[in-house]
């Protein structure tokens, strides 16, 4: 059996860092605001030369989504982009796209990148499959929304690669075919700009049976508690424990969602399910999830887990109480390790000597241990009790780390 491609997502240097560090295959990010996550900071046009080198001198590849619904104004406006892109020599691995237009002027212009539909444009079945390579795309983005047994199908057909979602944030719509946001806020979820009204609390207000304005009144029963009721949300997709099932059904590439996410969420989520993938491909006959993914994955910011549609028990849509929480948080990133082997860390939160910390350590198969700092000094070789955030720091006494590895406290939260 075939080894899919893990892919990451990285709206970031520092996220595209930690996705190659703990073991993605590819990374996919946005150039500008054609993609849609429009609000994850995201890569400019200058950008492409370095991000290329960076994911191509580890033998990665890097996919660029250009997928947004287009008016006349921004199709010409990516059309351009393209050229730009294309004259200097800097195309990626493939293009995530989804309009006919942009696909049509991709062929054209965007030789040899690869042409990947986005989830965006829902491909349920094999004629649409058939449709898709007609028009020159080699790999589909499978929606979140198909059990997997028809995922296997699909795959099995054979037309056309495919990909599927192992992990992130679910639409409580089939992947984005919803204008609530537009509706509500008059922001377009199919131009990346989606303010995610499902997330919203919202506050029902009972209606008197004498208000003529209501003409019609639908009962709509809601749990709720003292921080009030969520109608929408969805869980987060997590498929730790089907990952076996997900493999066998023949996917490509395991997709992993989130450009808006951080670098040490990016870092957690790739090193469990590479841990896992090389686990299920070593001894597929003895896999189970082990006790460290689970920590892990429950470790970092998240809605409760989901294993989605994929077993055809459609649980996500529950009314439910729900917030993102985070257990753990990043303190620092290893940028280098001085001659006597002391790591340098660039602080992102500030921490002090002593303080009970974790390494999530880039090697691929340690997992998260605990480290304690038992010294402080700067760069100069000064004494300092605390280190303050965007500072670079020498730590004293912290054994067994490497350039890369994350620092974090455990804050507790579960
Ligand atoms: S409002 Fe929610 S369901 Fe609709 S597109 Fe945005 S995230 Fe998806």
């Amino acid at each position: 059996m075939n080894r899919p491609e893990l892919l990451a997502p990285a709206g970031d240097f520092a996220s595209v860092d930690a996705a190659l560090d703990h073991g993605a295959d590819a990374v996919y990010a946005g150039i500008g605001p054609f993609n849609l996550r429009a609000h994850a900071p995201n890569f400019t046009p200058d950008d492409l030369p370095e991000l290329l080198e960076r994911i191509h001198a580890r033998q990665r590849k890097l996919y660029v989504a250009f997928n947004i619904m287009p008016d006349r104004q921004r199709l010409t406006a990516m059309e351009k982009l393209l050229r730009k892109l294309a004259g200097a020599g800097t195309l990626p691995d493939a293009f995530i796209v989804s309009d006919p237009g942009v696909i049509q002027f991709c062929k054209e212009i965007a030789l040899p990148s690869s042409l990947h539909l986005s989830t965006q444009t829902g491909t349920f079945n094999e004629r649409s499959l058939a449709f898709w390579k007609e028009q020159g795309i080699q790999r589909v983005i499978l929606p979140r929304e198909l059990p997997l047994t028809q995922i296997a199908g699909l795959a099995a057909s054979g037309l056309l690669e495919t990909e599927a979602f192992i992990h992130g944030a679910m639409c409580v719509s089939i992947s984005g075919r919803c204008l609530m946001g537009a509706y509500l806020e008059g922001r377009h979820p199919n131009r990346g700009d989606c303010p995610q009204p499902c997330r919203w609390k919202y506050r029902i207000t009972p209606v008197s049976e004498n208000d003529d304005s209501v003409s019609e009144v639908k009962r709509l029963d809601v749990e709720e508690n003292e921080e009030g009721a969520y109608l929408l949300n969805s869980c987060d997709l997590c498929t730790i424990g089907i990952l076996p099932d997900i493999i066998r059904s023949g996917v490509t590439a395991l997709k992993i969602e989130g450009r808006n996410k951080s670098a040490h969420y990016v870092a957690a989520v790739v090193k469990t399910y590479r841990a896992a993938m090389d686990a299920w491909f070593s001894h597929p006959g003895t896999y189970s999830v082990a006790g460290e993914w689970k920590r892990l994955l429950e470790s970092i910011e998240h809605r409760p887990y989901t294993t989605g549609f994929y077993t055809g028990e459609i649980s996500m849509q529950e009314v439910f109480i729900s917030k993102a929480a985070s257990a753990t948080r990043i303190v620092g990133v290893v940028k280098a390790l001085l001659p006597e082997g002391l790591p340098v860390i660039d602080v992102k939160n500030s921490f002090t000597i002593r303080e009970p910390l974790e390494i999530l350590p880039v090697n691929q198969t340690r997992m998260p241990f605990p480290v304690t700092v038992s010294r402080l000094t700067d760069l100069s070789g000064n004494e300092i009790s605390r280190a303050l955030s965007n500072r670079l720091v020498v730590a004293h006494g912290a054994a067994c780390i490497q350039t890369g590895d994350i620092l974090r406290r455990n804050e507790g939260n579960h």
